[in-house]
């Protein structure tokens, strides 16, 4: 059974973080978050409007599309709110979707979708069956299967479970090449 009762609500995008590198969710957790709003990127806004905007008009045929909103789940005290959502005309499931500046598709941007889907169905947008990531030149459709759920919930309780202890977690090293935060990072380690 999934239970967390006393920790903080997390934004999916911290989630996010977390499966990318437990460290780098550590620092914004623990340290200022506005101290590291020079490292955020806005590059890449503009190109997930354009995307959500050719989605949109792009499965008109199947599938509905839902403006999304923010949800907040307490069972999983996650808070969050997707690029889009469709809804399947016949079938009547949904399909969270997420748009992500890049080529790859990464573990973290697939797990997220999963902790999308999680969070939409605590929040009665259910079932969400699949999940359609939006990447530079391509889209992926992801079936969110049961053992992909399964890896959501336990991204979700690490990074609980970090915020709790307050103790510093172990790096993602394969990541820091790609992390805005590493030079910051080498110093302290
Ligand atoms: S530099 Fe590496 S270990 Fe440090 S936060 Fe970034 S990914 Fe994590």
């Amino acid at each position: 059974m999934f239970e967390l009762k006393t920790t903080p609500i997390l934004s999916v995008r911290d989630i996010e973080e977390y499966i990318f590198c437990p460290r780098l969710f550590y620092y914004r957790v623990f340290l200022s978050r506005e101290s590291f709003q020079k490292f955020w990127k806005e590059a890449g806004r503009k190109f997930e409007a354009e995307q959500i905007l050719i989605i949109k008009n792009k499965f008109t045929d199947e599938f509905t599309f839902i403006e999304p909103q923010v949800y907040e789940s307490r069972k999983y005290r996650i808070r969050g709110k997707p690029d889009f959502i469709l809804k399947h005309k016949k079938f009547k499931y949904y399909v969270v979707g997420d748009v992500k500046n890049s080529n790859r598709v990464k573990n973290e941007f697939v797990t997220t979708l999963a902790v999308y889907a999680l969070l939409l169905e605590d929040c009665g947008v259910t079932p969400v069956k699949r999940a359609l990531l939006v990447l530079q030149r391509r889209i992926e459709w992801i079936n969110i299967t049961d053992s992909l759920r399964e890896k959501a919930k336990y991204y979700i309780k690490a990074a609980h479970k970090v915020v709790k202890s307050g103790k510093i977690p172990k790096g993602n090293w394969k990541n820091c090449r790609l992390c805005d935060f590493r030079e910051y990072c080498h110093e302290k380690s």
